[in-house]
Order: structure tokens, then C-alpha cells, then sequence
């Protein structure tokens, strides 16, 4: 067998530089051998032609491009990844296997599993925090238990980041680069099984945040970063932008920390990806029909601003987070749909889906989250579009040629939905309620 190496693994790190598990496996002076592993399980759930596919691809091969320039290649792997590590662990002679810190359930158990195997032959297992600025046990409250509640998660975490904001500029040298040498053609779309996407992932724009808080709710123009996407997959380590955003903007900042509060809760609460993090919120009883799923999810609704927010949905993967907001709450509240229904709906969609974030904003929207909207605050949309899209920019850009005299009847009557939503979470509360005492 040939030379010893190590193996550094990336899965939602996508970039060479600033990365922390990258570093450190170059930085052990061994020959690195980069691979990335197309996860049959997950595949099998997404359209070919899906967009993030064809970004997870179009960048895979420019961290290829630039190792070519090292002498070396990416190793692009498919299949059950416990299935694939036993063929690298055979083809190649693995001392050591770098990677970074994946918080969801699936990955977890995915990543206990290669470990097992690692371990059974032998082979060290060296995993870091990459993705978020603070992970796990590292902001909590003083008796050790995760923060539930946003505003003290985040003094904490303002106060622990001052003392990490110099180390944080460290982790950006990137000096070493002792890539195993090989040639390897890069796979092409069709021998993965991808397909070209309609869609594609926008650029992000930090210079549009200067005045983030002032403008932050208007959905046009749309002055948000647009850094989601790139977040999620790691084409921008979140250490930079953290540090870009407390020169440039505290609210943009605090955006930063939901996302790191909503991974820690769910890493701490796993079980929200099936319930309610208020347990007693799984007592609502759900009207659920579908024919109104069906007009939310086509941006049909009689809505201007929900239906518009959802054709963006549809069309290209983004949709703006105050309109989010306003259809997540018009589906749970107005429509009587269940929170999970909206959650997968945006799952499948959304360009920055991340899990921790979708699940917990949805959770927030429909008052069964950690730290949520209290359940009778129901948005009134044509209040919200009002304040937020005065002059129909938005709606008309999604709607063309909208009129309110001629667009579609809306399926429900405002106030009636709103006093049936209150008083569905009401009786499912009082249920909880007396089957607590039961
Ligand atoms: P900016 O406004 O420029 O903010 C910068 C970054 O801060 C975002 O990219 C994101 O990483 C973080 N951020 C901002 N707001 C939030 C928030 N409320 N919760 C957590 N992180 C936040 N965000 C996701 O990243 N993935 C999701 O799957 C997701 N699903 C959502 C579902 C619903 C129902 C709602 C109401 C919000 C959801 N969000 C989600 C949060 C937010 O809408 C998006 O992060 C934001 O709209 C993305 O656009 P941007 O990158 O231009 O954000």
C-alpha cells in the first residue's frame, strides 16, 4: 500500500480557506487527501435538478480547481458514507481523519457510525467547531443548562465573544499546503446523477447591510445579505462575517446569534424536529385541509403579500424574512395548518434551508417554540403589507400587474381566522391542561 495520509472530510464547510478542521489536518504535517462524500440517504430525498445540489456541485469544483494548483485533486465519493469510509480506509493507507462539527440529529448518528469504524481500525478521529461561533455547552446558563430564551443566550454570548475576537483572526492563516499529490478527473454532473437547475444561489452582498437596521424589514428593495446559502454550505466562514458585522452593524450582528441559538437548541432538544418544543401545543387540533395548503403553497390565497412571498418562494428559492414571517404565520394561524406542513414546504424550497433555523422560526410562528411569539399575536397581512411594502413594489414585482379590485377573493376572512386561531390555541391548551392533571 502506498504512503500514510490523513483524510480531511468536508461536508458543509465548503472552502479552503478559514477553515478550522482543514487547518488543523494540514497543519499535521502529513499528506492530506480531501474528499467529499454524496450521501445517498440524502440524495435520495432531493430532485435531481435541485439548486442547492448544483451550488454544493459548482463549488466542490472550485475547491477542486484551486488543489489542482496544490498538485492535488478533491476526491469525490457517493453512497451510504459508512460504506464509502470502508473503501477509502481500504484503498488508502489512513492514519488520521479530519472534520468539522455537524449539529442535526441525522448527521450525529451518521458521524458516531464512521467514528465506530474509524476507531475499529485504528484510525484517529479529530472533529472541530467550524460552522457557528459558539457551539454546544458553550453559552449556557450558569447552573449548565442550555439557554431557552434568546435575549440572555445572546448577552452571554456578547460578552464570551469579546474574549475570543482575537483568536478568531488567527484561524484565517492559511500557510501550509501539503495536499497529497494525485491527478483525478472531476466527475461531471451526469455520472452524479445531477441535473442543470432553473435556479441558482445568489451572491451575497455585505455592503448592502450598512444601514441594515433601518431597512432590514422591507422586502423591496430587499437590502438583507443574502449570505444564508453560504452559511449553510460554509462558502463563507461565519468567523469572517462575525467579525465584518460588529464593524458594521449590531442588529446584523444579532442575526448571527439566532442562528447560533437555534442550532444549540437543537442540538440540546432534538426532539423538536418531530414536536412542539412547548409540549402542550401538540393538544391544537389542525383544520389541515389540503385545497388550502395547495393555494398557500402556489401563492394563491387572496393575499397579495402572502401569495407574493410565496411565488418568490417558488420561483427562486428566496423569499425575504419579514414576508416569511407574515406566510409562515398565515398558514398556522389564519389557515389552521400545522406548523410542519409550512416546515417542509420550506425545507424543500428554501436555498438557505438549515434545520436549526427553519424549525425554530417556524416553531416561533406558530407560539410553540422556545422563546415564541406568544399564540394570540396573529399578523393581520394586509396591516403588515401596509407597513412594510407601502407601495406594492414588492407584491407587483411577484404579482404583475396586481389590483386589488380584480386579484383573487381571499379563501379566509381575516377576523374570523384570526378569533378561530385564538380560540383553537386556546382549547388545545386547556386541554394540555387538564391532561396534565390527569
Ligand atoms: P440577513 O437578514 O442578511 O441575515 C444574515 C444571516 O443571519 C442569515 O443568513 C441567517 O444565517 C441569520 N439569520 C437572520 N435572521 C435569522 C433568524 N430569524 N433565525 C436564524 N438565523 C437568522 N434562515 C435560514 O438560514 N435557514 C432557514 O431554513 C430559515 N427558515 C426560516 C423559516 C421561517 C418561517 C422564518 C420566519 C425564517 C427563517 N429563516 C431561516 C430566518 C431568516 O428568514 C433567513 O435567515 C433570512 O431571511 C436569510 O436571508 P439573508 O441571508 O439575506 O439574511
Amino acid at each position: 500500500m502506498s504512503e500514510s495520509l490523513v483524510v480531511f472530510w468536508f461536508r458543509r464547510d465548503l472552502r479552503l480557506h478559514d477553515n478550522v478542521g482543514l487547518n488543523a489536518a494540514l497543519n499535521s504535517g502529513k499528506l492530506v487527501l480531501p474528499i467529499f462524500i454524496f450521501d445517498d440517504q440524502i440524495l435520495k430525498n432531493i430532485d435531481q435538478d435541485d439548486a442547492r445540489l448544483n451550488f454544493i456541485y459548482d463549488q466542490l469544483q472550485k475547491i477542486n480547481d484551486q488543489l489542482v494548483n496544490y498538485g492535488s485533486a478533491l476526491e469525490i465519493l457517493k453512497g451510504n458514507p459508512v460504506d464509502v469510509w470502508k473503501d477509502i480506509t481500504d484503498k488508502y493507507r489512513v492514519t488520521q481523519v479530519y472534520f468539522n462539527h455537524d449539529y442535526e440529529p441525522y448527521a450525529i448518528q451518521r458521524d458516531y457510525e464512521v467514528e465506530v469504524l474509524l476507531c475499529s481500525k485504528s484510525i484517529g478521529v479529530h472533529a472541530f467547531k467550524d460552522h457557528v461561533i459558539f457551539e454546544k455547552d458553550e453559552v449556557v446558563k450558569p447552573d449548565r443548562f442550555p439557554y431557552t430564551v434568546y435575549t440572555p443566550y445572546k448577552n452571554k454570548w456578547l460578552e464570551k465573544f469579546e474574549t475570543i475576537k482575537e483568536e478568531l483572526q488567527e484561524k484565517k492563516t492559511h500557510t501550509k499546503t501539503n495536499y497529497l499529490c494525485r491527478i483525478s478527473i472531476f466527475p461531471s454532473r451526469e455520472e452524479l446523477g445531477i441535473k442543470n437547475s432553473a435556479i441558482r444561489v445568489p451572491e451575497f452582498d455585505l455592503t448592502k447591510i450598512k444601514n441594515y437596521k433601518k431597512y432590514r424589514d422591507f422586502p423591496f428593495p430587499d437590502n438583507t445579505s443574502h449570505v444564508g446559502p453560504h452559511l449553510r454550505f460554509g462558502t463563507i466562514s461565519v468567523r469572517e462575517l462575525a467579525l465584518r458585522a460588529i464593524q458594521i452593524d449590531e442588529v446584523y450582528l444579532s442575526e448571527i446569534i439566532w442562528r447560533d441559538f437555534f442550532i444549540q437548541i437543537l442540538y440540546h432538544f432534538p426532539y423538536v424536529t418531530e414536536w412542539s418544543f412547548k409540549k402542550q401545543y401538540e393538544f391544537i387540533r389542525w383544520e389541515n385541509r389540503t385545497d388550502h395548503f395547495e393555494k398557500w403553497c402556489s401563492g394563491e390565497t387572496g393575499y397579495p403579500i402572502v401569495d407574493a412571498g410565496m411565488r418568490q418562494l417558488n420561483a427562486t428559492g428566496t423569499m425575504h424574512n419579514r414576508v416569511r414571517m407574515v406566510c409562515a404565520s398565515f398558514l398556522v394561524k389564519h389557515l389552521l395548518i400545522d406548523w410542519r406542513w409550512g416546515e417542509a414546504y420550506f425545507a424543500e424550497k428554501l436555498l438557505d434551508f438549515e434545520l436549526a433555523s427553519n424549525n425554530g422560526n417556524w416553531q416561533w410562528a406558530a407560539g410553540c417554540g422556545c422563546d415564541a411569539a406568544p399564540y394570540f399575536r396573529v399578523f393581520n397581512p394586509s396591516i403588515q403589507q401596509e407597513r412594510f411594502d407601502p407601495e406594492l413594489n414588492y407584491i407587483r414585482t411577484w404579482i404583475p400587474g396586481y389590483e386589488s379590485s380584480n386579484y383573487i377573493k381571499p379563501i379566509v376572512e381575516h377576523n374570523f381566522a384570526r378569533e378561530r386561531a385564538i380560540q383553537r390555541f386556546k382549547d388545545g391548551l386547556h386541554e394540555a391542561g387538564m391532561n396534565n392533571q390527569n
